[in-house]
């Protein structure tokens, strides 16, 4: 039965709703409504002008209606009289084809027509800075090798406990945390889920780093590759198929304990991997950490060949137990709705067309991957837009309105960063 939000704010204490969504490029927007009036914005959903978010629309388009879903009600730890509800932008009576959260859910309802339903975890990586510079925001947290390390862990105890208790106290399963291979970087997980209330707890986890950051006197940033000798942030998505209660990607007989279902749905993701970049590395930063050179810890623990193997971080693509896959390609700028839509309607495309991932390749990627006949992952924004362009399996599954939006936002994207002067380029051809 659907939640009744009057009654909920009467039984919880909830004064504030914030009814929100991500536009395009990942931007949580929202309204701010009291409790007096959500009965009528639960029914007609909160008005906003599109074209003030990134949506790709115009002044004169009618109002969207971001419709608040109520089952994704979470009332907030550190301020708990105001209730987040994640909403489906709607517009002239419909919902709107390119609205990120829309389009996830059209990728979970053509799964759910074959009776499949993926199930999904994200690892969120991000570092602590100084509130108004760009620099970690511990001068003691130095390690050349600071993956796992306790004492720079520990000196962001109070920060990290409130993350975590918080995400205990909303049931999400969390169940560690620890310091990255970055210097002022971290992680903190909890447990999977289906793919829609994964991303919609993805989405939140965002939003809540950075207020409780805040709270803190620190800045949290989920940017891919803030520092170029340090480690980047990726989000690695770990994902499996299930039917019923039945995991399809687990065969206990077969070679890495994987189903033959599984090596198509991950064909499926490989065979679209320059595509699916598009949307799991969004941002001109986000080749930085792809593609990167190497790092002061000694790895960069990002892809940057379309590869698959058993447990082994060097590839795109990891087995690190039967029964489900380690897609390490996106990263922390990635869209919790379309990284996850991304991946299904690839692995759905590679169910239907019974795609051959290959072999698995038993190589260390970094030391010896040019061994291998492995295809480059993009090594810019504007190459990976162009394959999604290119893409018909993905343009097919996503929809035009949503593809062509994508398309031209992002591209924008890519002529801003190519007007823009560097440094480097002052540096190397001053002087030519
Ligand atoms: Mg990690």
């Amino acid at each position: 039965m659907t939640l009744d939000l009057v009654a909920a704010a009467k039984e919880r204490g909830i004064r504030y709703f914030l009814i929100s969504f991500l536009d395009l490029f990942g931007v949580m927007r929202a309204k701010l409504v009291p409790a007096a009036a959500i009965g009528t914005m639960q029914r007609n959903g909160a008005g906003f002008a599109g074209f003030a978010t990134w949506l790709d629309m115009t002044p004169a388009d009618p109002d969207v209606l971001a419709m608040p879903d109520p089952a994704s009600l979470v009332q907030l730890p550190w301020k708990p009289e105001v209730g987040w509800l994640a909403a489906d932008p709607w517009m002239a009576g419909a919902p709107l084809a390119q609205a990120p959260r829309n389009v996830l859910k059209r990728q979970v309802a053509a799964a759910a027509a074959e009776g499949l339903e993926m199930k999904t975890g994200v690892e969120c990586e991000f570092f602590l800075l100084a509130p108004d510079q760009m620099a970690v925001a511990d001068p003691a947290d130095r390690a050349a090798k600071p993956c796992y390390d306790q004492a720079a862990l520990m000196r962001r105890y109070d920060v990290i406990a409130e993350l975590c208790d918080a995400m205990q106290q909303l049931g999400w399963g969390a169940y560690q945390n620890d310091h990255e291979d970055a210097n002022g970087q971290f992680e903190m997980n909890w447990s999977y889920a289906d793919a829609l209330t994964t991303a919609d707890r993805h989405a939140f986890f965002k939003y809540m780093a950075k207020a409780i950051a805040e709270k803190h006197g620190l800045r949290a940033t989920f940017m891919p590759k803030p520092f170029i000798d340090l480690t980047g942030s990726g989000c690695h998505a770990h994902v499996s198929l299930w039917q019923g209660g039945r995991n399809l990607f687990e065969d206990a007989d077969a070679e890495l304990g994987i189903s033959a279902t599984c090596r198509r749905f991950m064909g499926g993701v490989l065979a679209n991997a320059e595509a699916l970049a598009a949307l799991t590395n969004p941002s001109v930063n986000s080749y930085k950490r792809l593609n990167a050179a190497g790092t002061t810890s000694g790895a960069t623990w990002a892809p940057s060949a379309i590869s698959w193997a058993g447990n082994n971080r060097t590839h795109m693509i990891r087995i690190p137990e039967p029964g489900r896959f380690e897609c390490r390609l996106a990263d922390g700028a990635a869209n919790p709705y379309l990284l996850q839509a991304g991946l299904l309607a690839a692995g759905l495309y590679g169910l239907a067309t019974a795609a051959d991932p290959g072999p698995p390749l038993h190589l260390n990627m970094v030391a010896e991957g040019e061994k291998a006949a492995a295809r480059h992952l993009p090594l810019n924004l504007l190459d990976a837009l162009r394959a999604l362009e290119a893409s018909a399996p993905l343009r097919a599954a996503l929809g035009e309105e949503f593809t062509q939006a994508y398309l031209k936002l992002k591209r924008q994207d890519w002529a801003a960063y190519a007007r823009h002067l560097s440094a480097w380029e002052v540096e190397t051809t001053l002087d030519v």
